[in-house]
């Protein structure tokens, strides 16, 4: 399989999430759905290089498909990432002496990620 990303060592929790990623029902969803599509090909259709990739043998697809969800699967950990060390700043006072705290979901709100500033005790980022 050609893929242009280096390998990722098993321990990285990239790759810690992905294999945990990989038993759910949605991973599992996601490539069923990839592997069913079957176009049909006309002639002169502009898209039949792309088609005609489709209909490989069903085990290529399924590493291709695969090396797919993996490239998505990294985009979406790497923003995540990157949103989690971003430097936040208080809206009001403009301190960055801020915490990223978590509530528990109860019957009358769900989970959530908030901000509160520890200098003006201002809380953002609440639904
Ligand atoms: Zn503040």
């Amino acid at each position: 399989m050609s893929n242009a990303s280096t390998p990722c060592p098993e321990d990285h929790p990239l790759m810690l999430a992905w294999n945990s990623h990989k038993q759910t029902d949605e991973y599992k969803n996601s490539k069923h759905w990839a592997l069913a599509i079957q176009p049909m090909i006309q002639v002169g259709d502009p898209d039949a290089d792309r088609k005609r990739y489709q209909l490989m043998p069903v085990d290529q697809r399924e590493q291709h498909i695969e090396g797919s969800l993996w490239a998505v699967f990294c985009a979406g950990y790497n923003a995540a990432q990157a949103a989690r060390t971003q430097r936040e700043v208080c809206p009001s006072c403009g301190k960055h002496d801020v915490d990223r705290l978590h509530r528990a979901a109860t019957m009358a709100l769900p989970e959530a990620h908030y901000w509160f500033c520890n200098d003006c005790h201002r809380q953002w980022g609440v639904e």
